[in-house]
């Protein structure tokens, strides 16, 4: 992301909000060591400020979904341990191998090609393998996990040094978190009984460090949070916030007479005799979603106002009403992050707060603060 730009929309990113987070996070699991989820660009803050702030916290490990998102963050300095968590596809091997990072493993075929090309290459590679306990997506299927695992120890070429899973339900459904975490310290008691140590467990994302203890107790070295660093979280009693304010300013003001129509489709009709609309240079290409059209609000001066008729794609409209109340082009305009919540936001343009936060598209920049 550039943080300079000629446009007046930027995104505010809080730096010391995140360091807060962390704080919260990390004494609420009682400072179990720390595996931070940057991946999808830090969901949409920017990997690489978020993962170098984090280092300068004390975190040393980052999970990352790409291997062209570990290189990122590899080429701008981060020197903690890199997980990717995505297989990486055989043709790319070679690049995961050089790149210093830690591959995920996701079967057994997958581990001997990797043992193969690292071999091959005389190198080693570490590996944390994912074991699907629930989630059914990547990841050794339970049942096979413990045979699959015993027959990767002996190849070589790769170290299997940690063994994850995925909670897809850790905030509504503790009966089934709780399952799959005892399938974990089940499997790892019964690797253990035969001679096999693998070092790293972890299973905590964010809504398991708030409502699962088990999943970072003793079994466990690590969590791996990531939508409650950037601030969100399900239960009251987190105390974390968001880092993120999207902004804009007032290109343009008219005063359009009774019956003009704004937007696209001209969902929006003046019915008031006189009513002052102002032009805003954020649309659908940066972060506001078209569905939710004429259902958003703004904040200028402290004070909510409507957004009119359909978001363009590089600009919207907004309706002061009659009188505009001194309002002028230029102002500053606040889409959400403050007055405005993220969550309130996502709602109106419905989607999950993981989506707005990653749906900042990239020619918004960053400021960070
Ligand atoms: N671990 C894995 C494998 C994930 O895919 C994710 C995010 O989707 C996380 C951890 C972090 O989850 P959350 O952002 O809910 O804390």
């Amino acid at each position: 992301f550039s943080t300079h730009s000629f446009r007046s929309t930027w995104l505010e990113v809080d730096l010391t909000r995140l360091k807060e987070n962390l704080k919260s996070i990390f004494t609420h699991a009682n400072k179990k060591s720390m595996i931070a989820v940057v991946k999808a660009d830090g969901y949409g803050h920017g990997a690489v400020e978020i993962a170098r702030t984090l280092e300068q916290e004390g975190v040393s490990w980052f999970a990352v979904a790409t291997l062209d998102e570990a290189i990122e963050l590899r080429e701008n300095g981060v020197r903690g341990d890199i997980l990717v968590l995505g297989p990486v596809d055989h043709r790319w091997q070679r690049e995961i191998i050089n790149c210093g990072c830690v591959a995920t493993v996701v079967s057994l075929a997958e581990a001997e090609h990797l043992s193969k090309t690292a071999v091959a290459l005389d190198k080693s590679l570490r590996v944390h393998v994912k074991v699907d306990t629930g989630m059914g997506r990547f990841g050794i299927l339970f049942e096979q996990a413990f045979s699959d695992i015993s027959a990767m120890m002996e190849l070589p070429g790769i170290t299997v040094e940690g063994c994850f899973s995925h909670l897809p339900s850790a905030d509504h459904d503790r009966e089934f978190s709780e399952h799959q975490i005892q399938r974990m310290r089940n499997l790892r008691h019964d690797l253990e009984k035969k001679g096999v140590h693998i070092p790293f467990w972890h299973i905590a994302n964010s809504e398991a460090v708030w409502n699962l203890s088990d999943a970072y107790g003793t079994d466990f070295t690590h969590i791996r949070p990531g939508i409650s660093l950037y601030g969100v979280a399900s239960v009251p009693f987190a105390n974390v916030k968001t880092l993120m304010t999207l902004k804009t300013k007032i290109v343009q003001m008219k005063r359009l007479s009774q019956g003009s129509t704004v937007s696209y489709l001209r969902t929006y009709r003046v019915t008031m005799p006189k009513e002052w609309i102002a032009v805003l240079p954020i649309g659908y290409a940066d972060a506001v979603p078209v569905v939710g059209s004429g259902t958003y609000e703004v904040v200028i001066r402290g004070k909510r106002y409507p957004q009119v008729g359909r978001v363009c794609m590089d600009s919207m409209m907004v309706s002061l009403g009659e009188n505009k109340e001194g309002i002028r082009e230029g102002e500053e305009v606040e889409i959400f992050g403050g007055e405005i919540s993220l969550l309130e936001f996502a709602q109106k343009s419905q989607r999950i707060p993981y989506e707005v936060m990653c749906g900042v598209s990239k020619r918004v920049p960053r400021i960070y603060r």
